[in-house]
């Protein structure tokens, strides 16, 4: 686990402030609500409490889901050693020396699962990747959080090290881009600023959409893509949508934009999360069943790829300091808060309880052979729908209205399903039913 916070940390801290203030520590213990963090002594606690416990604690919280307090004890003076919590995933390490830096090297291909979701921003990013140009010139990927765009360009940035280990690559949020060129006006080193970002091969410009409403970033990131794309760059851009959905972006822009490829991320089907899921466990030395993945995948509230994974961390966070292995009764308990409550059971006393209190009728009317249109109306909707939502048979619909026939039955829904074709009153009064019965 610590080599996780360690990872999440790396986007913040640079490699220096890790190695020196973070890598000595370790996690002592895990228990319910507090973590217990071991550091080597006092001068490290003093420290770390002040400079980095809020980071660490936001790690826990957002990015592990787990919601627990930090404590930092001094190595000795730990009540228990030491015990074996940590994950054995691969540890993390940036580059800091040569222009390439800021790619993430953990991000590659070859840890990125490919499926229906995001096969085509893939593709498109694979031939980038291998060195092909000026076919997808810009490349705008967009996506909703945490569906791996951010991977997939840093992906882009590894392969192209490996072939073309002379080519410049940056790799910049627009958020960081905005600070650095804030940065560049105040201490009046415009130049540089521009220098630098006109100087290099292949921009990976990630999430365009906080440019949004910024003029003067708006306005240099425009000469920046002019001049890199005049002169034949590659330029990939992440968006958390498509250009013309990002509101107050300039149209100039937005065009631009379109010059290339537009390729989308969707959200992961059940069997792609659970694909995730077992790659990401071989990764971490995790014995997971494809059981248990696919429990996870299919009962998580979230689609959010990030939020899975901290899922199967939290997971086995749990699985470690209790000593259990990874079962779906240990995710039930571990994930409790964060797994979907299914739906109150659907039954033929549910549906036929909303209908009637709809309808403002008595279900014994609805049994009843009561052939007033007041009633039968109802009656023919509730079968109608018993049989859309359940899937029973009509002679089993007919039980539950008084025995009626499977004729009758037939005769009834085939009445609702044709005019619900036509009558759009009907439909939108099928569907508040519907509502009502998931509420
Ligand atoms: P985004 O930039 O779209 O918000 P990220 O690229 O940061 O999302 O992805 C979030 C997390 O999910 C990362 O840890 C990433 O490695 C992981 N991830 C996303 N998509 C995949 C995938 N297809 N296969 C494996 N891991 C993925
Ligand atoms: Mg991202």
């Amino acid at each position: 686990i610590w080599d996780e916070v360690l990872k999440e940390a790396s986007y913040k801290l640079n490699e220096q402030e890790i190695n020196t203030w973070l890598k000595p520590l370790s996690i002592a213990e895990l228990r319910g609500d507090i973590v217990t963090i071991s550091v080597p002594n006092r001068f490290y606690k003093t420290w770390v409490e002040d400079k980095y416990l809020t980071l660490i604690k936001n790690i826990f919280n957002i990015t592990l889901s787990i919601e627990a307090d930090i404590e930092l004890v001094i190595k000795n003076q730990t009540k228990k050693k030491n015990n074996n919590i940590q994950a054995s995933s691969p540890t993390y390490h940036i580059n800091i020396n040569n222009h390439n830096s800021n790619i993430n090297k953990q991000y590659t291909f070859d840890t990125f699962v490919v499926g229906g979701s995001n096969q085509f921003s893939h593709a498109a990013c694979m031939a980038v990747g291998e060195g092909f140009f000026h076919t997808y010139n810009p490349l705008f990927i967009y996506g909703g959080v945490g569906l791996g765009k951010t991977h997939l360009m840093h992906a882009v940035g590894n392969k192209l090290i490996q072939s073309y280990p002379k080519l410049k690559i940056l790799y910049i949020s627009s958020e960081n881009f905005t600070n650095e060129m804030i940065y560049s006006l105040k201490t009046k080193s415009m130049d540089d600023f521009r220098g630098k970002y006109r100087s290099i091969d292949v921009l990976l410009f990630d999430d365009v959409q906080f440019l949004a409403g910024k003029e003067r970033s708006t306005e240099e990131f425009f000469y920046t893509f002019n001049s890199l794309y005049d002169s034949q760059k590659q330029i990939i851009i992440t968006c958390d949508k498509t250009p013309n959905e990002i509101p107050t972006m300039e149209d100039r822009l937005k065009s631009r934009f379109a010059w290339g490829l537009i390729a989308d991320i969707q959200a992961p089907s059940n069997e792609e999360k659970t694909a995730i899921l077992m790659k990401r466990a071989e990764l971490m030395n995790l014995e997971l069943s494809e059981e248990v993945a696919l429990f996870i995948a299919e009962n998580l509230k979230s689609d959010n790829i990030r939020e899975l994974i901290g899922a199967l961390i939290r997971l086995s966070a749990f699985a470690s300091f209790h000593n259990e292995e990874l079962s779906i009764e240990l995710a039930k308990r571990s994930l409790d808060k964060f797994l979907i409550k299914k739906d109150r059971a659907l039954n033929p006393e549910v549906i036929i309880d909303t209908v009637t209190s709809f309808f403002n009728i008595k279900p014994t009317e609805l049994k009843s052979k009561k052939r007033t249109k007041s009633i039968s109306y109802p009656r023919q909707i509730c079968m109608y729908i018993l049989r859309e939502k359940l899937n029973i048979s009509l002679q089993e619909v007919g039980e539950y209205f008084g025995g009626r026939d499977h004729a009758t039955v037939l005769h009834s829904i085939k009445n609702i399903e044709n005019k619900i074709k036509t009558d759009n009153e009907l439909k939108e009064l099928v569907n508040v039913i519907y509502k009502k019965l998931y509420s």
